[in-house]
C-alpha cells in the first residue's frame, strides 16, 4: 500500500516524534505553486527571479509555457509537460526514469533537467526560467505522470457534476476549482496548514517524491474503477492529496530556485 508522506508525517507530528522515515496543473494550480515557491525563496533567489522576469514576476509567468504550446517559438515543447508511464511498474523502473529518460510517454524529466542545467551554468534567459517554474510544478500533478494507454487520463471520460470531462482535467483544474479559493487564498491556506512539513519535504530526494506521485496516480486509477460517480464523494476522497501535491510542488520549486541562485 502506498505510503503518503503527509499521513506518515502527520502521525509522527501528532505523536510528538520527529524520527520520521526519509521520504500539470491548470492556471490556478500553477499560480498557487509559484506563490508558495516565491514566499519560500531566499532573498538572493528572489532578487534574481525578479530581475530575470521583470515587473510581472514569477506568478504571472507561471502559465506562459502552456500558453505558447501552439506557438512556433518552442515547437518541441508540447511533450515537455508530462511523463506518462504504464501502470504497475516496479519502483526501480519509475525511479530510473529520472536518470535514463524513457523513450516514450513525454519528455518532462529530460526537458526540465536540461533547462535547470542551463540556468545553473548562469546561461538561459527569461524563457528558460519561465519553463523551469512551470515544468517543476507539472512533475507533481498526478495526471502528468499517468498512464500511457489512456493518454495520461485524457481518454478517461467522467462526469463532474453535470459536465462531461476527463480524468486528466479533473486533476488539472476541477478539483482545485471545487474549493472556491483564489490562488492567493489557496497558497496562504496551504502554507498555514502544511508549513510544518516544509523541512521534511526539503529533505526528500526527487526520486522519493517521484515515486510518491506515481503511487498516488496508481491509487487514483484504482479508485476510478470503483467510484460511484458522485462528484462530492470524489472531492471528499482526493482534496487532501491534491493540496499536498500543490504544496510539495511549491516547496520543491523554492528549493530548486534557491539552489540555482545561491
Ligand atoms: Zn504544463
Amino acid at each position: 500500500m502506498r505510503q503518503r508522506v503527509f499521513s506518515i508525517l502527520l502521525i509522527a507530528f501528532l505523536a510528538g516524534t520527529y524520527s520520521v522515515p526519509a521520504f500539470g496543473w491548470g492556471q490556478k494550480g500553477h499560480r498557487i505553486i509559484a506563490k508558495v515557491a516565491y514566499d519560500n525563496l531566499s532573498r538572493k533567489a528572489r532578487k534574481a527571479v525578479d530581475k530575470a522576469l521583470g515587473e510581472k514576476g514569477a506568478i504571472y509567468w507561471a502559465n506562459w509555457p502552456d500558453e505558447i504550446k501552439s506557438d512556433t517559438i518552442y515547437p518541441d515543447s508540447y511533450d515537455w509537460h508530462f511523463q506518462d508511464f504504464e501502470g504497475g511498474l516496479p519502483d526501480s523502473t519509475v525511479a530510473d526514469a529520472l536518470i535514463h529518460y524513457p523513450a516514450e510517454g513525454g519528455n518532462l524529466f529530460r526537458a526540465l533537467d536540461s533547462l535547470i542545467a542551463v540556468l545553473k551554468a548562469g546561461k538561459g534567459d527569461m524563457h528558460t526560467l519561465r519553463f523551469v517554474i512551470h515544468l517543476s510544478g507539472d512533475r507533481y500533478c498526478p495526471m502528468h505522470m499517468a498512464h500511457l494507454s489512456d493518454k495520461g487520463g485524457n481518454a478517461v471520460k467522467m462526469k463532474w457534476f453535470r459536465e462531461e470531462t476527463r480524468l486528466h482535467t479533473v486533476w488539472d483544474t476541477h478539483l482545485i476549482e471545487s474549493q472556491g479559493y483564489s490562488y492567493t487564498e489557496y497558497a496562504e491556506k496551504l502554507e498555514l496548514e502544511y508549513g510544518w512539513a516544509k523541512k521534511y519535504i526539503d529533505a526528500q530526494t526527487d526520486a522519493e517524491l517521484l515515486l510518491d506521485t506515481y503511487h498516488l496516480t496508481s491509487d487514483i486509477y484504482t479508485y476510478q474503477a470503483t467510484w460511484d460517480g458522485n462528484t462530492y464523494h470524489y472531492i471528499y476522497r482526493w482534496r487532501t492529496e491534491m493540496e499536498e501535491q500543490l504544496y510539495i510542488a511549491g516547496i520543491r520549486l523554492a528549493k530548486l530556485l534557491n539552489e540555482i541562485y545561491k
